[in-house]
């Protein structure tokens, strides 16, 4: 559904003319058989024409059954919603069951970016390239590998994979990284990080970003040490991530 309103569709005036009668009529129609269903509607205007988007609001406003119908704008963050995960103050506004919500306003591009990777199925890889030089199991001096080994130039941005809590691992110990876990028991540990972007404890959501790659701690060059845990079980990260875009050396 989504797909289909992205494609830039075009119609004439004149089409326009002919077509919007009928639509209006349908439009209320359909808000009048909402009102029986089981779930609630929510018609979501993301994007940077501010214009536009007023005027589509107006213009939804105007055309349906203004009792059955409910206009939220997000504008800036208040200071109960900044004390929250970034989608409370979306959940707060849900509309009850048999009715339409117009949600409009700046934050809710970064929210259709994770909503639109949510029901693609795809959660975002921690970086855009996920070139593995040294892979899961491999022989070292002190055991095996524990992690994979991706190559990165310093400061590369690290993001959230999924929602979940980040933590810091003390900067004093060597190979200074991160913990990203979530509470169905999966984490990821990063190592040689050269900064973190969010505090130790903070509740993050996926495509945010947490850290920049270095090269601290015992390692010859830039890279980002990547570790998976399920349950507190080390495991192969191209295993249980295998839709990231992993690649060959
Ligand atoms: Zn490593």
């Amino acid at each position: 559904m989504l797909e289909v309103a992205e494609v830039g569709n075009k119609i004439s005036k004149a089409e326009y003319k002919a077509a919007v009668p009928t639509l209006r009529l349908d439009l209320v129609n359909a808000q009048y058989d909402l009102r029986e269903a089981d779930f609630p509607v929510i018609i979501w205007i993301a994007g940077d024409d501010h214009v536009a988007a007023n005027q589509m609001i107006n213009r939804l406003n105007e055309w349906m059954d203004a009792r059955f119908v409910d206009t939220r704008v997000f504008a800036d963050v208040g200071q109960e919603e900044a004390a929250r995960p970034q989608l409370w103050r979306l959940w707060r506004s849900l509309p009850p069951k048999g009715r339409i919500a117009i949600f409009a306003g700046g934050l809710l591009g970064g929210l259709a970016a994770v909503t639109w990777a949510a029901l693609k199925g795809d959660p975002p890889a921690p970086l855009d390239r996920l070139v593995i030089t040294s892979p899961y199991g491999a022989p070292r001096e002190s055991g095996l590998h524990g992690g994979v080994d991706i190559r990165a130039p310093e400061g590369t941005p690290i993001r959230a994979p999924f929602d979940g809590v980040f933590g810091h691992f003390r900067a004093d110990r060597p190979g200074f990284g991160g913990s990203l876990s979530t509470q169905d028991g999966t984490t990821i540990l990063l190592g040689h990080l050269s900064a973190y972007c969010r505090p130790d404890g903070d509740w993050v959501e996926a495509g945010d970003i947490l850290a920049l790659s270095g090269k601290t701690g015992h390692t010859n060059g830039p890279h980002v040490h990547l570790e998976a845990l399920r349950h507190g079980v080390r495991v192969d990260p191209v295993a249980l991530f295998p839709d990231w875009p992993w690649e060959a050396a």
